[in-house]
């Protein structure tokens, strides 16, 4: 059967089909390029799986107190080592991105210190976590101060207002690398490592955080190369390959890291205590499909950008520029534009393809907000997602795709939804 035909079979007209062909047959290179990149990590993750000696020993379930657990503390030692870091805190007991940058925070910081996030405004579920927006057990009430310096109006780095906010009782730098939904470009491990150069040329010691959700794999190098003292992200999202059913990790030197498992588990035990409970096979094996995972989301957010560029949307990051994350912004102008893409992402999921999305109210955001995910694991945004506030500028953030194959049906079914809506015209 030809793939127009099959692709019909799912609802893709012809045309449709097509016009997406005509599109993809520019993208060649930059599709090669990525697979460069992935065939790069790929033989790094492979590396430093040999080199810990992986075996079957390491998939066994333990319980209890989880004292000796060869598995988790090799899983470890694999992150340690393909981050090129002295130390990993890779487990199940790290919920999510948002507890794993918790947990690197509040171990890191004592009373009376300040953190600097010298990149703006950091990720919505920080902003509790700081203290920003006033929450119980948030790091202002135990004494933490924050100060921000904002990026300068063409999303560069505000050296000046850097060197002027860092100051005697400055303690840590929170570096996003990610935007996140927010407008500004993703930065490159190559920008951050100049920010950190450059944080640290001030005061020496001083010790560099980067949320790096999103963005593993995307590069040949991560933060952890250039200088961060801890690079923190959630499995839930590139590195846990969409297998991985829970996690974060925290991968750093071992002051800080060691601190950290004491702030996870409790001062004394740190790193010896925490049962794998018998999930690490979908640790290992979603760090190892990770950078192919990576790899299929990008195609899919480039493919995305350049669909919707060519049809007059605008688009962030745009059509040709180098990616750092897998994000892809889609400025679709109106709600109903939302909506048709939306239904799109849905109708082409695994999972819960016959659920329709419709705008709902979310806490913590003043508009409506619409969500298209057909996720094997609940919530996954490495696995083919699109949300967005129904509000101005009616932006789409579409991310993931475990499989290029399936990004690219879920980008051409939006399409699909968008002509036949009557919004777009071929
Ligand atoms: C997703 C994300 C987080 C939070 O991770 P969760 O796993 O959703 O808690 C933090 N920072 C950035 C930049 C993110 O994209």
């Amino acid at each position: 059967m030809d793939p127009q035909s099959i692709y019909q079979q799912l609802g893709i007209s012809a045309k449709v089909f097509q016009f997406g062909e005509g599109i993809l047959s520019g993208l060649r290179p930059r599709f090669d390029e990525i697979d460069q990149n992935a065939e790069t990590n790929q033989a790094k993750v492979i590396g430093a799986m040999q080199r810990n000696r992986v075996s079957a020993q390491c998939f066994a379930a333990t319980t209890g107190y989880g004292y000796d657990d060869v598995g988790r503390d090799v899983l470890e030692r694999v992150y340690a080592d393909t981050f090129h870091t002295e130390a990993a805190l890779v487990r199940p007991q790290i919920t999510c991105g948002t507890h794993a940058l918790t947990v690197a925070l509040s171990a890191n910081l004592k009373p009376g210190d300040e953190l600097l996030s010298p990149v703006g405004r950091p990720y919505d579920t920080l902003e509790e976590v700081i203290g920003i927006r006033p929450s119980p057990c948030s790091l202002m009430e135990y004494g933490v101060q924050y100060r921000q310096v904002d990026l300068l109006p063409d999303g560069t780095f505000d050296y000046e207002g850097i060197r002027a906010a860092i100051n005697e009782k400055t303690a840590l730098v929170t570096i996003q690398r990610s935007k996140g939904y927010q407008t500004r470009p993703t930065f490159s491990v190559k920008q951050i490592g100049e920010l950190i150069a450059f944080i640290k040329q001030i005061k020496p010691g001083l010790k560099c955080m980067v949320d790096n959700c999103y963005g593993e794999f995307v590069e040949t190098t991560e933060p952890s190369d250039v200088g961060a003292d801890m690079t923190v992200g959630s499995l839930i999202k590139n590195p846990g390959g969409g297998l991985a059913p829970i996690g974060g990790y925290i991968v750093g030197t071992q002051e800080c890291v060691s601190r950290c498992a004491y702030r996870l588990s409790a001062p004394g035990l740190g790193q010896e205590v925490g049962a794998n409970l018998g999930i690490l096979p979908a640790f290992y094996q979603g760090f190892f499909l990770a950078p192919t995972v990576v790899a299929g989301a990008l195609k899919g957010a480039i493919f995305a950008a350049n669909i919707y560029e060519r049809l007059g949307f605008r688009v962030v990051p745009n059509s040709t520029e180098s990616r750092h994350d897998i994000i892809q912004a889609v400025e679709l102008g109106s709600p109903e534009a939302m909506i048709a893409f939306c239904t799109g992402i849905q109708a082409a999921a695994p999972v819960d393809s016959y659920v329709r999305p419709e705008p709902s109210d979310m806490p913590g955001y003043d508009a409506k907000v619409i969500m298209a995910a057909g996720a094997f694991v609940q919530g996954s945004s490495i696995e083919l997602s699109a949300d967005g506030p129904i509000r101005e500028p009616y932006a789409v953030y579409f991310q993931g795709g475990l499989t290029w194959y399936h990004a690219k049906l879920g980008i051409l079914m939006s399409l699909q939804k968008l002509v036949d809506a009557g919004i777009v015209t071929l």
